[in-house]
């Protein structure tokens, strides 16, 4: 009856006064469920849009992420983390800083990208329910420095630890790192300049780390510099334990 005169009278009502399809949070393709409709899949994204925002499953480092070769491989430890374990107590990430989940986070970096908030933070909880040991505590982001804030306008790392605070019911503790002076990006300097350019880059209040488990939350781990320096920071502040969670591992 869809196609008769009648039909689409009825419906009529529906879409003016704001019956709204459900449609994927990504791509925009209308999930229902009647039929020649995808039905939803997991975060509201059309099956599609789903598979391309998979988990990475295998083939990385269990304590730093670092991406071997071969995805199919079970998770190993790295040579770095062998030769060196890393200060947190449990790394969880959710994938590949690569193809659509790369896409997203680079536009979370801008305002624009407030649209994916409840997405990647959804993608962070279910990355910390994935593998997570310990409830935390508190929820606490990688602060940018006060200038780079009042540049930018907005810390995506804030964000991200204030969904992910909500989804996992825990506070938030957005004060718990203070960055004390601005560091220029690691990937921009040569290795010497990287193991001194975040020395005391950082400090972390005892008032809201001391005796506390702490899960310290960025967007994207690259050389995992800035959470090395953000963990001792905790640790030193008396933190009991530090778990890290980044939505994707470069
Ligand atoms: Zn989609
Ligand atoms: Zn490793």
């Amino acid at each position: 009856m869809d196609g008769t005169l009648l039909g689409r009278l009825a419906a009529l009502p529906a879409r003016l006064f704001g019956a709204r399809e459900a449609r994927c949070a990504l791509c925009g393709l209308i999930l229902a469920r009647t039929s020649g409709a995808e039905a939803p899949g997991p975060f509201g994204l059309c099956p599609a849009c789903a598979a391309a925002l998979a988990p990475r499953r295998g083939g990385f480092c269990p304590d730093c992420g670092q991406l071997h070769a071969w995805e199919e491989s079970p998770p190993h430890l790295c040579g770095d983390c062998l030769a060196d374990h890393k200060p947190w107590q449990t790394f969880l990430f959710w994938g590949a800083y690569d193809g659509v989940l790369a896409e997203l986070i680079k536009a979370f970096k801008f305002r624009s990208g407030l649209a994916h908030t409840a997405l990647l933070s959804g993608l962070a909880a279910a990355a910390f329910r994935r593998h997570a040991q310990v409830w935390p505590d508190l929820v606490a982001p990688v602060p940018l420095h006060p200038s780079r804030l009042a540049w930018r306008g907005y810390n995506q790392s804030l964000e991200l630890a204030r969904g992910l605070s909500r989804e996992l019911g825990r506070p938030l503790a957005a004060e718990a790192l203070a960055r004390l002076r601005p560091t220029r990006p690691q990937a921009s300097l040569k290795r010497a300049r990287r193991l001194t350019n975040l020395k005391g880059a950082f400090a972390a209040r005892a008032e809201h780390a001391a005796g506390r488990h702490v899960l310290l939350v960025d967007d994207v781990m690259t050389t995992g510099a800035t959470l090395v320096e953000c963990c001792r920071a905790l640790t030193e502040a008396g933190a009991r334990g530090v778990d890290v969670l980044v939505l994707a591992r470069a």
